[in-house]
């Protein structure tokens, strides 16, 4: 583990269970699923899964069985599901550590069903993403093969956040389905976070968010997310470790792609891309200094970047990456905007073995 102080992520738990129960409020169904995968989004699996459980989540979900052990070693007891696909040595792990499995093929379906054993098994029904799932007409395949009822029936949304009508046609296909085969009392889902706030009729039994738990919003690289109620639970920061003058014509980092155009400060922060504060960034991003934005001056580096600075700014000072400082706000969607990619891989991106963690 890094030593404190270089580089942190302040996680907000207590956002995270005002957005679990926000999600609650816009959501019809009686239950609610929390997407920890990926360490939750990169904010910790754990603590993450705790608060969401105490805002009033009913379940988790994570992509893989290791994801699911982790919560199980740290005593989680609330029913998991696997997203992920899982080999035979997957499906005895998540039998030892009680996590519910997805069936997403016929052949799926039959390793379960062979394995012999004691599983809860979600199915999962391709509706038009055409990534993971059984097409329609392999259900009754997989319900054959799999030998008994499963414990739910589910799909996923591919532009909830973005096209209506795809997520409609998506909706319309997996209520035939639904209607086409004896699930008895199988739990239907299929709601992410965009289905949960904007299509009440893609929320069945149960949604499923997880950017939305963070307080990150749905579409990505645009949108508000207290427009929606959620507040971001992270912050990144770091500290201003130098400050130099430049000179008319001189350059910052490699390739001195940023000249300086008149005499001018300059503060190096030690975060970089090692780090998951992404090289795309450079040249493009702004930071919180003394509650100014700082553009950054040249390309991001592994371990350090420089922003401007004026004569306000002290060794030692708080820069504030992600997050807020002096009522400015950096947010998820605008550094991935910059970055040309998506909150979802900002968050995720970032290094726990280099980002400490600290939770309030
Ligand atoms: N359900 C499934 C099957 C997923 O793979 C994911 C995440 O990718 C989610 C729900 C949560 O999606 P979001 O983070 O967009 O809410």
């Amino acid at each position: 583990m890094e030593v404190p102080g270089r580089v942190w992520a302040e996680v907000d738990l207590g956002a995270v269970r005002h957005n679990v129960r926000t999600l609650r409020r816009r959501s019809r169904a009686p239950r609610l699923m929390a997407v920890v995968k990926a360490d939750a989004y990169g904010h910790g699996a754990v603590p993450v899964a705790r608060a969401a459980l105490a805002g009033g989540a009913d379940s988790l979900a994570v992509a893989t069985a290791g994801e699911g052990a982790e919560l199980r070693r740290a005593g989680i007891r609330a029913p998991v599901l696997v997203f992920g696909d899982l080999t035979p040595e997957g499906l005895r792990a998540a039998a030892r550590e009680r996590l519910a499995v997805s069936a997403h093929s016929v052949p799926s379906a039959r390793r379960i069903a062979a394995s012999g054993l004691d599983l809860e098994v979600h199915l999962k029904v391709d509706t038009g993403m055409n990534r993971w799932g059984l097409e329609p007409g392999e259900v009754g395949a997989a319900l054959k093969a799999l030998g008994r009822t499963p414990d739910g029936v589910y799909t996923h949304l591919a532009c909830a956040d973005s096209d209506p009508e795809a997520t409609g046609r998506q909706l319309a296909l997996f209520d035939s389905v639904l209607a086409a085969h004896p699930f008895g009392g199988a739990l239907a889902h299929a709601a992410n976070s965009a289905g949960t706030l904007w299509h009440p009729g893609s929320h069945y039994g149960c949604v499923r968010p997880g950017i939305a738990l963070y307080g990150l919003h749905p579409a990505g690289d645009a949108g508000d997310p207290a427009a929606e109620g959620l507040r971001p639970a992270l912050a990144l920061k770091s500290y201003v470790a130098a400050v130099r003058r430049l000179e008319p014509g001189e350059g910052v980092s490699y390739g001195l792609t940023f000249r300086a155009p008149e005499p001018m400060l300059a503060a190096t922060v030690p975060v970089g891309y090692a780090d998951g504060y992404r090289r795309a960034l450079s040249g493009r991003a702004e930071a919180l200094i003394r509650g100014r934005r700082r553009p950054l001056l040249g390309r991001v580096s592994m371990d350090a970047c420089v922003f401007a600075a004026d004569r306000e700014v002290r060794v030692g000072d708080e820069v504030v990456l992600l997050g807020e400082q002096g009522g400015g706000a950096v947010r998820a969607e605008e550094l991935a905007a910059r970055a040309g990619t998506i909150n979802y891989e900002i968050t995720t991106g970032l290094n726990p073995r280099r980002v400490e963690r600290s939770y309030a």
